[in-house]
């Protein structure tokens, strides 16, 4: 897959690609990124490509020229069109099931804003999607398009090893992901939950099964709600709750949930 970020800070994402997973996908040529830098198709001695808004007010828009320009540089790098996406906390929520569907595309252009944002012209006239990463403002898209380039990078086929697995994250079927223990098997009095050292490989799936649905309940009540539960998970969640109900050791504060 082929993703082209345009970004006045096109180092900053550089740098931040050669870790990791990204980094491996990238070493395997599972993925390519490339960035072009709107500055770079300026017109003025000066590099312009911000000004001041219509209207009045503080910060800069980022003009339509040069943005325009970049695009198209960075179009050219593809055989076909490619879907046009910009960072913007106004945008659709960037979620999991976006990432699946966009690691299926052969390749997508991510635009990062700056200051105040963009000329609405050129979202009118170039894009296909609004994408946000979250209900908060950064001060650029460099580092969302870092996030959505991560999220699927991890879904192309061939990234992540043998022992790492996509299908049994938090998201993937709806639901958080089971906490996770290793060695050693007590620490500061606090032990690891019996049943995970039983080899009992039921077992182990069913209590899986049941922290997963428990801590999605507790944290994502949301998540729970839109996916439903079957009777079996119903049962499992109560059975959660009961347990939960009589562990007075168990921490769960209002900052977990
Ligand atoms: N005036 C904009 C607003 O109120 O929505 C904020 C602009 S922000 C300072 C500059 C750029 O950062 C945006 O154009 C966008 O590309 C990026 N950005 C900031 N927060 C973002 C978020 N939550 N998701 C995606 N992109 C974001």
């Amino acid at each position: 897959m082929r993703i082209a970020v345009v970004s006045l800070f096109p180092q900053m994402i550089r740098d931040a690609l050669s870790y990791g997973v990204v980094g491996r996908a990238i070493e395997r040529n599972k993925l390519e990124v490339a960035c072009v830098d709107p500055r770079d198709y300026a017109t003025d001695v000066h590099r312009t490509v911000d000004d001041r808004p219509y209207g009045g007010g503080p910060g800069m828009v980022l003009k339509v020229e040069p943005l325009v320009a970049a695009l198209r540089a960075a179009e050219a790098a593809f055989p076909a069109r490619v879907r046009r996406i910009l960072l913007g906390a106004d945008g659709r929520r960037f979620e999991q099931a976006i990432a699946r569907e966009a690691a299926l595309w052969p390749g997508l252009i991510l635009v990062a804003g700056r200051y105040e944002g963009v000329d609405e012209r050129f979202v009118e006239g170039e894009i296909d999607a609004v994408w946000s990463i979250g209900d908060y403002i950064l001060s650029g898209g460099e580092l969302p398009a870092l996030v959505v380039i991560d999220a699927i990078a991890r879904l192309l086929p061939g990234t992540l090893g043998a022992a790492e697995s996509a299908e049994q994250e938090s998201f993937s079927d709806g639901l958080l992901d089971w906490p996770h223990y290793t060695r050693p098997a007590a620490i500061a009095g606090r032990a690891v939950p019996e049943v995970l050292s039983s080899g009992d490989h039921a077992a182990i799936a069913r209590w899986r099964r049941r922290e997963a649905l428990g801590r999605t309940w507790l944290r994502r009540p949301d998540m729970l709600e839109r996916r439903g539960m079957s009777a079996e998970e119903r049962a499992l969640l109560e059975e959660f709750k009961a347990e939960r109900a009589h562990d007075a050791g168990r921490v769960e504060s209002s900052f977990v949930r």
